[in-house]
């Protein structure tokens, strides 16, 4: 197959007008951070905050445009607002686009748990905060849509195929009260994937439109970690209310969570916050502290990138363990500090959703 140039691309580029001028987008410079790669493309177009319904054709076209060209696979194309997002303490409304009517129309609020690399505990922190959020009143979904390593499944002990309803939807599956969808109940965990670009936003899509989530309060979803071509069309196709990021006090990692902060800044999600996992090592035998990997470095850097900062999860055996088992803290052992840090953690995120003061967890059964 004829192999593309970045000049193939410009010159494709040119043939696009902006909409309400005389002018194509190259002669109004708005197009940055082109990529090619093997034969994938990806850019991003800059445009005012205000813009982006009138921009979102020109977006479509333009990606429309690159894959038509003979060489390209793949074509990512994002809008970059001027402005940052808006500061992560204003209350967030639910989005309102035409993307979220066909996606997941019954879902208040969808919410990404993300990381900018991969082992710093995110789908663990995103279920036991989904738990907790459906013991604090509220109805929830949790979407795997980890597809590099699905791994909800096993953290919540579920075995078995969603199954198909009649209108020709899937029901999504349930454990503790919340409804569960993962990539891992669609392929096999041992079979090696690889993911294309359109594929992944495929199966994502899918996830969201063919799943009978119904009407239910807020559905968390576990994304891939990184901030690559993947994770910003998520980012940007998913109609998310807003994001979260999670990660290790070590300064790399924190680099990293920077990234992921850009990637949802530049699509225009408000990041909720950013929650330091395996914060603090308390010695189970004589109470120690220890900061393994350092400590306070996620509040640190909130503080100076202005984003809200939404707590610290200790480091503790227990929840690795519990979650390998099946049976993740916030279930087996609710009355532990650390569900306690999940549950102040879930209500903060509700709050800043919702502008609702924090509700009273957990439920209280008497005997
Ligand atoms: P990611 O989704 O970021 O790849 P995981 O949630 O799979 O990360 O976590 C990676 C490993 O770290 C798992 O074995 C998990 O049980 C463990 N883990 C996550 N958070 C903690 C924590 N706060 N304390 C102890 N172990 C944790």
């Amino acid at each position: 197959m004829t192999a593309i140039s970045e000049d193939d691309i410009w010159a494709a580029l040119a043939e696009l007008d902006v909409p309400n001028t005389d002018k194509n987008i190259l002669e109004k410079n708005m197009v940055n951070n082109l990529i090619l790669k093997d034969r994938n493309v990806s850019f991003v177009i800059e445009i005012n905050p205000s813009e982006k319904e009138i921009m979102e054709p020109l977006r479509r076209a333009a990606e429309v445009k690159i894959l038509d060209l003979p060489g390209v696979s793949t074509a990512t194309v994002a809008l970059t607002a001027h402005k940052t997002a808006p500061n992560s303490e204003s209350k967030v409304k639910p989005k309102e686009t035409n993307n979220q009517k066909e996606l997941a129309p019954d879902v208040k609020w969808i919410v990404a748990v993300a990381s900018g690399k991969g082992g710093v505990g995110k789908s663990t922190t995103a279920v036991n905060l989904a738990l907790s959020m459906e013991k604090i009143g509220l109805s929830v979904g949790l979407l795997d849509a980890d597809i590099y390593g699905p791994s909800i499944p096993r953290m919540l002990g579920i075995k078995g195929k969603p199954k198909p309803l009649p209108n020709k939807q899937i029901a999504p599956m349930e454990k503790h009260g919340i409804k569960l969808m993962s990539i891992g109940f669609l392929i096999d965990e041992e079979t090696p994937m690889i993911w294309r670009g359109p594929m992944v936003m495929g199966a994502l899509e899918q996830m969201l439109r063919d799943v009978n989530w119904g009407k239910i309060d807020i559905l968390v979803v576990d994304m891939p970690p990184g901030t690559g071509d993947a994770q910003l069309t998520m980012a940007q196709r998913v109609p998310l209310a807003g994001a979260i990021i999670v990660s290790t006090p070590q300064d790399i990692a924190l680099i990293d969570a920077r990234k992921g902060l850009n990637m949802f800044q530049k699509v225009n999600v408000p990041v909720l916050g950013i929650i330091e996992n395996m914060s603090t090592f308390l010695c189970p035998n004589c109470g120690h502290r220890t900061d393994i990997f350092g400590h306070g470095g996620a509040k640190i850097e909130a503080e100076k990138l202005n984003c809200n900062f939404l707590g610290e999860i200790p480091l503790e055996l227990d929840i690795r363990v519990k979650s390998d088992i099946g049976e993740p803290v916030v279930i087996s052992q609710p009355e532990s500090s650390y569900s306690n840090i999940y549950s102040q953690i879930a209500n903060k995120i509700i709050y800043t959703l919702s502008g609702e003061q924090p509700r009273i967890a957990p439920k209280i059964i008497m005997e």
